[in-house]
């Protein structure tokens, strides 16, 4: 929580005295006849800049505004500097990507508002070697199977381009298995194994998920409430999949599914089953892969969009 930057609004002192004159009214009405000028001053502030949620790399901000504001979020050097916009009840969720900057200011626009400044926490993720990969069980090579890889691409794509309103943090995030964590978000794997022919082969990738380690068959349910935007029993990464959108920019990822009991379009509430864990598509055992995108709705483009730490939502506050 960020209670440091909770910019705190409190009544002026005209409208205590106001408040204070009303209880004496009942006494002394013409004392508040007197005292009346005092409600014809301007109004206060309409609002301000509120940041709170998970500060640290990987994590969430929430901030509050004005409503349907830009909002530019810079750092002394970032690549990751972008414009969010808050929504119609002032409302705005913020990635913090992976590797973000230490300190970020966050800027108002137009600027009658004052910008704020938050400090995000680092990381420290580790790096894994794992030996003994088989990529032909990962790489899509036949003519059959990279057809299958850049349909499943397609979908996903797709997926990914569609926003709805949800509830986004209204009820926080839960777990979507009851299950024991098996890999964490955030460590490079260089996976050093053997391709078809008995070259060496070598990967490197970054794990964006959050990975549980339950035995096939196990419930899936929805961490959050949304709407289902992509529901395919086979893509050939991912297996049987399912996004979940909640709204606020933000997408949950299920793979690897043995059984998806949903279809597009459902909308769901936190807690109701979306499917069943697997080990379908290219992977190495029965797990559920659990990823959770930010999107920024302020872009159209999409290659900017960045996969979260979903254990930190789990430490959210409903907002
Ligand atoms: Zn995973």
């Amino acid at each position: 929580m960020l209670p440091l930057l909770r910019a705190a609004w409190f009544p002026t002192g005209a409208e205590t005295g106001v408040a204070v004159l009303h209880k004496l009214s009942l006494l002394a009405p013409l004392v508040l006849l007197l005292a009346s000028p005092a409600r014809t001053e301007p109004p206060p502030p309409a609002t301000a800049l509120t940041c709170t949620g998970v500060t640290k790399q990987g994590g969430l901000l929430v901030c509050e505004g004005p409503p349907e504001t830009a909002i530019h979020v810079t750092s002394p050097k970032d690549k990751h500097d972008r414009t969010v916009r808050t929504d119609e009840a002032g409302t705005v969720l913020i990635g913090l990507h992976q590797k973000e900057a230490s300190t970020l200011t966050l800027t108002p626009d137009p600027g009658q508002i004052p910008p704020v400044t938050v400090q995000v926490a680092p990381r420290d993720d580790d790096f894994r070697l794992i030996r003994g990969f088989n990529c032909d069980k990962v790489d899509a090579r036949t003519e059959a199977q990279k057809q299958h890889a850049a349909e499943s691409w397609v979908k996903k794509q797709d997926a990914f381009a569609r926003f709805n309103t949800g509830p986004a943090l209204s009820k926080g995030f839960i777990k979507p298995v009851n299950g024991p964590a098996s890999s964490p978000f955030g460590p490079t794997r260089k996976y050093v194994g053997t391709g078809a022919n008995g070259d060496p082969c070598e990967k490197v990738s970054v794990h964006e998920g959050f990975d549980f380690a339950v035995p096939t068959g196990t419930p899936v349910s929805a961490p959050a409430g949304g709407t289902v935007v992509l529901a395919d029993t086979d893509l050939y990464y991912e297996g049987g999949t399912v996004f979940l959108d909640h709204g606020g920019g933000l997408v949950s990822v299920f793979l690897h599914l043995s059984a998806v009991d949903v279809t597009e379009g459902d909308v769901v509430s936190q807690g109701d089953r979306l499917g069943a864990t697997g080990n379908t598509g290219r992977t190495t055992g029965p797990h559920l892969h659990w990823a959770v995108k930010w999107r920024n709705e302020e872009t159209s483009g999409r290659d900017r969009d960045f996969y979260v730490d979903p254990a930190l939502l789990l430490a959210l506050e409903p907002h």
